[in-house]
């Protein structure tokens, strides 16, 4: 991350990197996990970073809360009417999923700096945590699933990459303890990355969820401040997914989009070797 006249840029590669110009540095914190950033940035409002890399911005951030949480519901087989969310800290995902009327939310974040930097600069999104059904645990996503059984419909791993705390939560022993915390029919979804940048996270991803769900697949969506635009996501379940015939539409999402995001390009599937 470097910050030249006023612009904050993102590092893809030694020879790509994408640039905000910025009205302003919010924030500036190290934790004992990771730097959080904050920037007023003149194209996409508040950008929230961590080391360095964008998480969200409060003019994005709508597709991937969105297609992190519909998805997912939509699919299931069975009523989802409890959730677990992993790492999530801004609680936009916590809130979409208030919104599709879940009652019962647990959200385990790793780091309480993110939930409070995002209660003072993203108070739309950190506004869910105050709601009631929401269960804020600060804790290590890897531990609490450990012993969990059978509790959740769903479970969404709203993590960063697999990088320092996060590195976990891609590995196989979480992606068991996932599917054990998971009731009869459940689902699980892991955000995986840029296939086109971070092959191997989808890579790690699907194979972690292959390894303990009798059905996953794989679903993309656009969004703009994310490496290259095109986004993965990863679900899993040993129940045959449904396919709704009606949907809340969203911003990004619709009924379109929900038959649409499984399409996938031919070098996605060859990532994924399926
Ligand atoms: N939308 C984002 C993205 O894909 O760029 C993810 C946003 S959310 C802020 C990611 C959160 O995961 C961070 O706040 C981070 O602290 C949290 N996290 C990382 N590792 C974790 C772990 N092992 N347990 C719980 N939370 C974790």
């Amino acid at each position: 991350m470097k910050m030249i006249e006023n612009w904050f840029s993102e590092r893809y590669s030694d020879n790509l990197q994408l640039s905000f110009r910025i009205k302003d540095q919010l924030l500036s914190v190290r934790t004992d996990f990771q730097r959080i950033d904050v920037f007023d940035t003149y194209d996409f409002g508040k950008l929230l970073s961590i080391d360095g890399t964008v998480q969200l911005t409060e003019r994005d951030e709508f597709v991937y809360h969105e297609m992190i949480t519909h998805v997912p519901f939509y699919s299931s087989s069975i009523p989802v009417r409890s959730a677990l969310i992993i790492g999530g800290g801004d609680g936009g995902a916590a809130g979409q999923l208030l919104s599709l009327g879940v009652e019962r939310i647990d959200n385990v974040e790793i780091d309480n700096q993110v939930v409070e930097v995002s209660r003072r600069f993203f108070p739309d999104l950190a506004g869910s945590f105050s709601k009631p059904g929401v269960n804020l645990v600060i804790g290590d996503g890897v531990k609490f699933l450990r012993g969990k059984k059978a509790q959740y419909d769903l479970a969404i791993v709203d993590s960063t990459d697999p990088v320092g705390p996060a590195e976990g939560l891609f590995q196989e022993e979480f992606y068991r303890n996932l599917k054990e915390a998971l009731r009869p029919g459940g689902i699980a979804v892991t955000q995986s990355g840029s296939p086109f940048y971070q092959p191997r996270a989808l890579e790690m991803a699907y194979r972690g969820m292959r390894s303990v769900f009798r059905n996953v697949r794989v679903y993309t969506a656009f969004i703009p401040t994310y490496p290259s635009g095109f986004w993965s996501f990863t679900m899993g379940s040993d129940a045959e997914f449904s396919s709704p015939k009606g949907v809340r539409v969203g911003r990004y999402f619709n009924g379109d989009i929900m038959r649409g995001c499984f399409l996938l390009p031919q070098f996605v599937h060859e990532i994924i070797g399926d």
